[in-house]
C-alpha cells in the first residue's frame, strides 16, 4: 500500500511542506515553529486531543518527576510568564491543561487531525517527498516528515498465559481510561514497580480493599518532598526565568541544578552522609548529582546505594518486606531513578502485600487472579505498570521506508542507528525528535524537544534558503556518532542496569544503549557546530532526475566528526566535547 502511494507522488508539489506525527510537547512545538517559518504543516495524532504521553498516562498518582518550572516550554517568554504552575511537580491533569493552553494560545488545533494513526511513511526518491498514510485513509505528500512520536508511547503487557481468561478488569498505566477507574472495595494487583507503578501504588492502596504488588526488580526511588508553589515566590522567580533557562541549556541533564564536581570517594564519610541526607530531604532525582563519580565508579555508587537502603529499613516496619524492597544487583541510577510520594510508607499498610516474582515467578493469569509458583492471588482488577517498548517502539510500529524502499525495521535490525539522534542515513528529510542517540530520556525532555525542534527547523530553513530539497545523514557520520554514543555510555555504569534504556525489557529487542549520555550542554554545542559548518556529515541535494547530492552544498567529513579517533576518546569529553 505504502509503495503504491509513493509511486503516485509524481512530479506535483507536495501537499504540505511538513507532516508531523504526534501532538504532544514535541509535535505541538514543531507545528508552531514550522508554521512560524511559513511552512504548511499537517499533524496527525492518534489521541482524540493534544498531550501525547500526558493524554494517555492518566493513572492515579501520575505526575512528572521533573519540576514543573523546568518541565515546560521556554521558547515563549509570554507563555512562561502568563502560566503559573501550582505545584513543585505537576500532576498529569495540570500538564494536560498546560498543553491545551499552548494549543489554544498559539492556535494550533486547526492543523491537527486527531484520532488518526499514521500507518506508513514512504520516501519517493524522484520527487524527494514523503508519502504519509493513515489508518483513516488519508494520503498526504510532504517534503519533510517530523516524527514527534514520543519515547514512551507504546505500552507493553507481558504475554502471561491465561491473560484473556481473567474475569476482572485489566488496565495499562500508559493507556488509562479517560474517565478514571474506581477501585473502591476491590482486590487489586499491580504488576511492575518502575516510575509508573511507584506513583500508582500509594494511590491505589488508599482506595482499594486490598492491593497486591508483584515486584520483579526493586527500583530505587527517592521521595519527591513535594509541595505547592507559593504565588508570591513564583512571581519573584519569574523575573529571573531567562537566566534559569540559560543555565538549563548548558547543563548536563537539562535542569537548572547541575551535578556537583566533588567526588564521593574523596569526601569524608560523615560529610558524604550529610550531603545525601540534605539531598534526600530536598527530594527528587537531585541526589544523583550529589557527586561526580556516582555514575562512573561502582565504589562511589555503593555509598549512595547503602544510604538509600538505610532509609528503606528506617521507613518500612517489617524488616523482611524492607529487605525485599532494597534494590540489589545493579548500580543506583542505572535504571531510571524513580521519584515518589509515600511509596515505602505504603508497605506499612495492613491492606498491602508485596510479592517477589523473581523468587516466586508469575506462572499464569487465571480467571480469578494471578498464580505464582507459590500459589494463587485472587483479584478483581489487574494494573499493568509494565512499561513501554521505549524509544523505537512507536517509530517501528509504522511502515517507514527510505531510499530504495528500505524499511526502517531493516535499517535498525541490529538496534537504532542515527546521526545526532535526529536523522538516519538512507532516510532523507526524516527527523526524529529526541530520537535514540540524543539526550532525550536522560534529560529534561521538554528542553531537549525544544533544542531538536529548533535545530531541525533551522536545517529546513537552510535548505530553503539555499534552494535545496533534501538533507540526508551520511553513513560514515552516522557510524561515528553511534560509536561516540556507545563510547560515552561505556564509560558509565548505565549499561550495567538491565533497563529499558538498553531495550532489555522487551524480549528479543537488540541491546543498544539508546540515549546519549554526554550531557545536553555538550550535545547542543555539537549540533550547533554541525549547523555552523553547513550541516557537516549530511548530504544535501535537489529533487528531480539529477537528485544526486549537490557537491558543494555541505563540506565533506570535518574535524568535528572524528569521534572514533582513539586519542580523542581517551578523554571522556571526546572529540565531540
Ligand atoms: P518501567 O520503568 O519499564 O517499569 C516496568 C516495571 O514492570 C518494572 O518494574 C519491570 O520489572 C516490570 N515488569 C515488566 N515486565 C514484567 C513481567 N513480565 N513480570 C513482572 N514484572 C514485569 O515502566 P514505567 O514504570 O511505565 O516507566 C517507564 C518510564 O516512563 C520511566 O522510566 C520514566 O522515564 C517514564 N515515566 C515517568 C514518570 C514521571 O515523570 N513521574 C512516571 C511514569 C513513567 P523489571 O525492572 O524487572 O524489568
Amino acid at each position: 500500500m505504502g509503495h503504491d502511494a509513493a509511486n503516485q507522488a509524481g512530479d506535483s508539489p507536495p501537499d504540505v511542506d511538513a507532516v508531523v506525527v504526534g501532538a504532544g510537547f514535541a509535535g505541538l512545538y514543531a507545528l508552531h515553529r514550522l508554521r512560524g517559518l511559513g511552512l504548511s504543516v499537517r499533524v496527525f495524532e492518534r489521541g482524540e486531543d493534544v498531550g501525547g504521553t500526558w493524554y494517555w498516562n492518566r493513572y492515579p498518582g501520575a505526575r512528572c518527576d521533573v519540576e514543573s518550572l523546568d518541565y515546560s516550554f521556554s521558547f515563549s517568554d509570554e507563555l512562561q510568564q502568563e502560566w503559573s504552575w501550582s505545584e513543585r511537580y505537576a500532576t498529569q491533569p495540570e500538564i494536560l491543561r498546560y498543553l491545551n493552553h499552548v494549543a489554544d494560545r498559539f492556535g494550533l488545533r486547526s492543523d491537527i487531525t486527531f484520532g488518526t494513526r499514521v500507518v506508513s511513511a514512504v520516501y519517493h526518491e524522484p520527487s524527494a517527498q514523503w508519502v504519509i498514510e493513515t489508518d483513516r485513509g488519508h494520503r498526504v505528500t510532504a517534503r519533510h516528515a517530523i516524527m514527534a512520536v514520543g519515547n514512551l508511547s507504546v505500552g507493553r503487557v507481558p504475554d502471561f498465559p491465561g491473560l484473556d481468561l481473567f474475569l476482572g478488569q485489566t488496565y495499562h498505566t500508559g493507556d488509562w481510561p479517560t474517565d478514571g477507574v474506581d477501585f473502591t472495595g476491590l482486590r487489586v494487583g499491580v504488576i511492575g514497580t518502575g516510575s509508573s507503578g511507584i506513583q500508582a501504588i500509594p494511590m491505589i492502596a488508599r482506595q482499594a480493599a486490598h492491593l497486591t504488588v508483584f515486584q520483579r526488580t526493586p527500583h530505587y526511588t527517592i521521595p519527591a518532598q513535594h509541595h505547592r508553589l507559593d504565588p508570591d515566590w513564583l512571581a519573584a522567580f519569574k523575573q529571573h526565568y531567562a537566566d534559569y533557562r540559560r543555565r538549563m541549556r548548558v547543563s548536563r541533564g537539562g535542569l537548572s541544578r547541575d551535578y556537583s564536581e566533588r567526588r564521593a570517594l574523596e569526601t569524608p564519610p560523615p560529610q558524604r552522609h550529610n550531603t545525601y541526607e540534605a539531598r534526600w530531604n530536598f527530594g527528587g532525582a537531585e541526589i544523583l548529582g550529589s557527586f561526580a563519580d556516582l555514575l562512573t565508579d561502582e565504589r562511589a555508587n555503593s555509598t549512595v546505594a547503602e544510604f538509600v537502603a538505610g532509609k528503606i529499613r528506617e521507613i518500612v516496619h517489617d524488616p523482611e518486606v524492607a529487605g525485599r524492597l532494597i534494590p540489589h544487583g545493579y548500580p543506583f541510577g542505572a535504571k531510571r531513578l524513580c521519584v515518589d510520594t509515600d511509596y515505602y510508607e505504603t508497605y506499612n499498610r495492613a491492606n498491602v502485600a508485596l510479592v517477589d516474582v523473581t523468587a516466586t515467578p508469575i506462572e499464569a493469569v487465571t480467571p480469578a487472579g494471578i498464580r505464582t509458583s507459590a500459589g494463587e492471588h485472587e483479584l478483581d482488577a489487574i494494573v499493568f505498570a509494565t512499561g513501554f517498548d521505549a524509544m523505537t517502539g512507536a517509530l517501528l510500529a509504522m511502515d517507514v521506508r527510505g531510499r530504495g524502499g528500505l524499511p526502517l525495521t531493516q535499517a535498525w535490525e541490529a538496534g537504532p542507528q542515527t546521526y545526532l539522534g535526529v536523522c538516519v542515513a538512507g532516510f532523507p528529510n526524516l527527523f526524529i525528535i529526541t530520537g535514540p542517540g540524543s539526550p532525550s530520556v536522560l534529560s529534561n525532555v521538554v528542553l531537549s524537544i525544544e533544542q531538536h525542534v529548533e535545530w531541525v527547523s533551522d536545517l529546513i530553513e537552510y535548505l530553503r534558503k539555499h534552494d535545496l530539497d533534501w538533507a540526508e545523514a551520511r553513513r560514515e557520520a552516522q557510524h561515528e556518532w553511534v560509536a561516540h554514543v556507545n563510547d560515552v555510555a561505556s564509560r558509565t555504569l548505565f549499561p550495567v542496569g538491565n533497563s529499558w534504556y538498553l531495550g532489555a525489557n522487551v524480549p528479543g529487542k537488540p541491546r543498544v544503549f539508546m540515549p546519549y549520555i554526554g550531557g545536553v550542554g555538550r550535545y547542543r554545542a555539537i549540533c550547533d557546530r554541525v549547523a555552523a559548518g553547513g550541516y557537516t556529515g549530511f548530504d544535501l541535494g535537489h529533487a528531480g532526475p539529477e537528485e544526486a547530492p549537490v557537491p558543494d552544498a555541505a563540506p565533506v567529513l570535518q574535524p568535528v566528526l572524528h569521534a572514533t579517533d582513539a586519542a580523542a576518546l581517551a578523554d571522556a569529553e571526546g572529540a565531540w566535547g
